[in-house]
């Protein structure tokens, strides 16, 4: 029988990218300097010229049938022994080749991280707002999702409404700093507080909740904001991170998930990410990407440009009326808009300005803008933001 559940998500598709998919058709329609798409997390910056320079290195030094070849499943040992080696020096990790397991970006971390540490009738804790794939992940594994609002002053993990929520059927709590769509940074004393919390009630549970850390936009971050490593801080997690963001390599998806040796039952679960990549078919992660991200670990596209747009966005939008909190990473400015919850998107949309509604973060009452475009774009748009601001009353 075909599966109702998959049929529904199916169906129901991803709001993002049915809202930018609108846009590019307005863009035909109407002209694409003309449109104001800030909907996709797509970044606008080119790769580093070693990404190509590797490419072509790749190409011309290596045989086709050895470059192109199936590599093992969990990744080429020369690459992982890389990735290890530069979370290791970062990090002050201890991790070896063997807890690196290559991965098609973050998503399909996330969702092998959730097929191997969840089980029928388990519960996957997450912090509102929140990327709302994870929702998709959890579910397909069997578990509960459950969603704890963060501090709506600061977008910070709210502890009090994480211990109210958690149960003995908790298995894993995923954390995503710094945050997609708040931009919050999570600080250092609250994840320091959230692991005392998880070591407490996993001793009271009598099992491990693991942290799962969605990290791909771990490098974009602004002025002097730390972003700690969760693992030093809570041996049960599983890190996940992704090039799609840091080396602007979104298509080419590749990233890798990382079992710290100090997991209590690491063996364990790295046999079962082992086995859930192979439930989900993934064979291996293109084996040119692998070697290219092994060669280019640790360097950046040119990140600089987005915490301008940043600063330009924020001040442009706070100064007409806007209320938002100031994102100190990734590249997402959440705005709490006026008017009914939805109102104020579906007037923007019509102006040909696209935003995400807050809905699709499980955080109604917001919406999304992502200022990973062209400057210029975004200055463009302001006078639409100001329009609006008047008709909500924002400003005169
Ligand atoms: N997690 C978050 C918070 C994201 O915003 C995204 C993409 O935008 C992903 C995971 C997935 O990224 P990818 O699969 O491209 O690495």
């Amino acid at each position: 029988m075909i599966s109702q559940k998959m049929i529904d998500w199916g169906a129901q598709g991803c709001a993002i990218r049915e809202i930018a998919a609108y846009g590019d058709r307005r863009a035909a329609e109407i002209g694409a300097e003309n449109v104001f798409n800030f909907t996709i997390g797509s970044p606008s910056v080119e790769p580093p010229e070693s990404v190509a320079e590797t490419i072509r290195t790749l190409l011309s030094e290596l045989p086709p049938q050895e470059l192109h070849a199936y590599t093992p499943a969990p990744g080429l040992f020369e690459v992982r022994s890389r990735i290890a080696e530069y979370l290791n020096r970062s990090f002050g990790a201890t991790y070896r080749p063997e807890d690196i397991f290559m991965t098609s970006g973050a998503s399909s971390a996330l969702a092998i991280s959730c097929a191997a540490l969840l089980s029928e009738g388990d519960e996957l804790l997450t912090i509102a707002p929140c990327f709302s794939e994870y929702k998709i992940y959890a579910e397909a594994a069997g578990a509960k999702f459950v969603v704890v609002p963060s501090d709506p002053e600061t977008f910070q993990v709210d502890l009090a409404a994480m211990e109210r929520a958690l149960s003995e059927r908790t298995a894993a709590v995923l954390l995503n700093s710094p945050n997609n769509p708040s931009g919050a940074v999570f600080s250092r004393e609250s994840l320091t507080a959230v692991a005392r919390l998880l070591e407490r009630k996993s001793g009271e549970y009598g099992h491990p909740i693991y942290l799962i850390a969605d990290e791909p936009y771990r490098e974009l971050v602004y002025g002097q904001r730390e972003v700690s490593f969760l693992p030093a801080i809570y041996s049960d997690t599983v890190y996940c991170y992704s090039f799609s963001k840091s080396l602007s390599l979104p298509g080419e998806r590749v990233g890798f998930l990382a079992v710290s040796p100090q997991a209590a039952e690491h063996d364990a679960v790295m046999a079962a990410i082992n086995g859930a990549a192979r439930a989900l078919g993934y064979i291996n992660v293109s084996s040119l990407f692998q070697r290219v991200v092994g060669a280019c670990i640790g360097q950046t596209a040119d990140l600089a440009v987005y915490e301008e747009n940043r600063n330009y966005i924020y001040s442009a939008l706070t100064e007409l009326g806007y209320s938002c909190v100031r994102p100190d990473g990734a590249f997402y400015l959440f705005i709490r808009t006026p008017g009914e919850p939805g109102a104020f998107c579906s007037q923007a949309m019509s102006m040909d300005l696209l935003l995400i509604p807050g809905e699709e973060f499980y955080c109604p009452g917001y919406a999304r803008l992502a200022y990973c475009v062209p400057k210029e774009k975004l200055e463009r748009s302001v006078p639409v933001f100001r329009t609006l601001a008047q008709r909500f009353g924002l400003c005169r």
